[in-house]
C-alpha cells in the first residue's frame, strides 16, 4: 500500500465533555476532514483505534461506559514512507459508547446533548465508523443508533469486530447467514468489514478505505 496512516503523528488534542465547548470547536473547524468511531461499550472501539492509529492512543478498558467524553485526535498520512506535510492534518473522534443501562439520568442527558451537538454540527467530510460485536451484531441499541444516523448524510462504514472469537462452526455460520440481511438492511452503509482488532484481521483493508475516503474529501474541498 502506497499510503498509510502516519501513526507517529497521532496526537490527542481535546477531550470534550461539555456540549458548548464542543460546539465552539466545531464552529472553528467547519471543513475538518476526518472520521469518527462509535459503538456499544466493549465492542473493541479503543482496540480498533489503537491498531489503526498507533499503540495505546485510545485507552482500552474492561469497564464499560467509562469514557463519557468526545476525544479529538489529529493525524497525518504517509506516502511511500514519507509524511505528506502539504496535506492538512486530519482528525479522528472517539465517541462515548452507547447502550449501557447503568448510567445515571444526568449522565445520559449529557450524552444525548453531546451526541446531538456532534452529529448536528460536525463537518460533512466526516466518515462514520460504527463498530459492532460480530458475536452479538445488530443489538437493540445498534439499531437505535442506526436509526439516528440515517437522519444525517454521512458516509458510513460498519465493522463487525472480534471475529477471532467466533470459534464454533455454528457461530460462524450464524454470522454468514446474517451478511445478506445486514447488507440489505444497511443499504445506505457504504462498506461492511469483518475485523479482529486483537489479531489484526481486516485492519489493513479498513485503513486503505479510510485513506481513500480522506483523500477523496481533500480533493472535493480543493475543487470547491
Ligand atoms: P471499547 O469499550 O469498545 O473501547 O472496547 P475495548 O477496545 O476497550 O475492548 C474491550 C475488550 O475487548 C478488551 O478486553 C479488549 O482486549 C477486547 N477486544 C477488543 N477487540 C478484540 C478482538 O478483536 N478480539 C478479541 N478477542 N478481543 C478484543
Amino acid at each position: 500500500m502506497a499510503f498509510e496512516i502516519a501513526r507517529e503523528t497521532s496526537t490527542f488534542r481535546y477531550g470534550m465533555s461539555n456540549p458548548e465547548q464542543l460546539q465552539e470547536w466545531l464552529k472553528e473547524n467547519p471543513h475538518a476532514i476526518g472520521l469518527s468511531f462509535v459503538g456499544r461499550s466493549n465492542v473493541g472501539k479503543s482496540s480498533t483505534i489503537n491498531s489503526l492509529f498507533g499503540n495505546k492512543i485510545a485507552k482500552t478498558s474492561k469497564t464499560p461506559g467509562r469514557t463519557r467524553e468526545i476525544n479529538i485526535f489529529s493525524f497525518k498520512i504517509k506516502s511511500d514512507g514519507k509524511i505528506l506535510e502539504e496535506i492538512p492534518e486530519f482528525f479522528f473522534y472517539d465517541l462515548p459508547g452507547y447502550g449501557h443501562a447503568e448510567v445515571s439520568k444526568e449522565m445520559s442527558k449529557n450524552w444525548e446533548a453531546l451526541m446531538s451537538t456532534f452529529f448536528g454540527s460536525i463537518s460533512l467530510h466526516t466518515l462514520m465508523v460504527n463498530i459492532q460485536d460480530a458475536r452479538h451484531p445488530n443489538q437493540k441499541s445498534d439499531q437505535e443508533f442506526h436509526h439516528f444516523l440515517k437522519g444525517f448524510n454521512f458516509e458510513t462504514f460498519l465493522l463487525f469486530n472480534k471475529i477471532d472469537k467466533l470459534k464454533t462452526q455454528k457461530e460462524r455460520s450464524a454470522l454468514n447467514k446474517l451478511k445478506p440481511i445486514l447488507s440489505k438492511e444497511f443499504k445506505w452503509v457504504r462498506q461492511i468489514y469483518f475485523t479482529s482488532a486483537e489479531k489484526k484481521n481486516g485492519i489493513d483493508q479498513v485503513e486503505e478505505a479510510i485513506i481513500s475516503y480522506l483523500l477523496r474529501q481533500r480533493d472535493l474541498l480543493e475543487s470547491m
